[in-house]
């Protein structure tokens, strides 16, 4: 029988939803029993591929490359699941959304900088005016809210979605 292949990535994220994820512990041996991990940062593929089963999205959409990456694993991907509570309330990246974003980057880059002051734009994403969750931007299939999840809802999840169910989280919903 063919593995299921599951990506992974993160967007405008602290890196602590995949730290979750790291934290299934044995939980990862049945997990990658019936899965490969096909994208994301433990491996070394450089574009979302075609053909995943499952997209495990950390972090809110903040940027145009945040968008297009957004965009691209949606397309590619047969579920998307929004990861943590930045992926689906907006949570802590959302928090600048009341400034606009050229006097947040002048804030940073210029008043708050010692040396080399001035707002970089070489090989930096070009801001959204928002932060937004990722419903936003693409259709999203499943959330699991918590500031990182709880590792045993991450695997609550990734098992249903495995054996081909929608999963249902009920009571192992927690936010922040
Ligand atoms: S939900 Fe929490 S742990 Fe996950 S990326 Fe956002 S701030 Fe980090």
């Amino acid at each position: 029988m063919d593995k299921v292949k599951i990506g992974t990535c993160w967007l405008d994220g602290c890196s602590g939803c995949h730290m979750s994820l790291l934290d299934l512990d044995e939980g990862i041996v049945g997990v990658l029993e019936k899965a490969d991990i096909v994208f994301g940062p433990l491996v070394d593929a450089q574009e979302w591929p075609e053909g995943v089963d499952v997209a495990l999205i950390e972090g809110a959409v903040s940027s145009q490359d945040d968008l297009d990456l957004a965009l691209t694993a949606r397309e590619r991907s047969k579920i998307v699941v929004a990861l943590g509570d930045c992926a689906v309330t907006g949570n802590v990246p959302s928090m600048r959304n009341g400034i606009p974003t050229r006097k947040l980057l002048e804030r940073v880059y210029v008043e708050g900088a010692t040396e080399g002051r001035g707002v970089p734009t070489d090989g930096v994403p070009a801001l959204l005016k928002q932060a937004e969750p990722l419903h936003s931007a693409i259709k999203v299939d499943v959330h699991v809210p918590g500031c990182p999840p709880k590792p045993d809802a991450i695997l609550f999840v990734v098992g249903a979605l495995l054996e081909g169910r929608m999963p249902d989280l009920g009571s192992k919903l927690r936010f922040g």
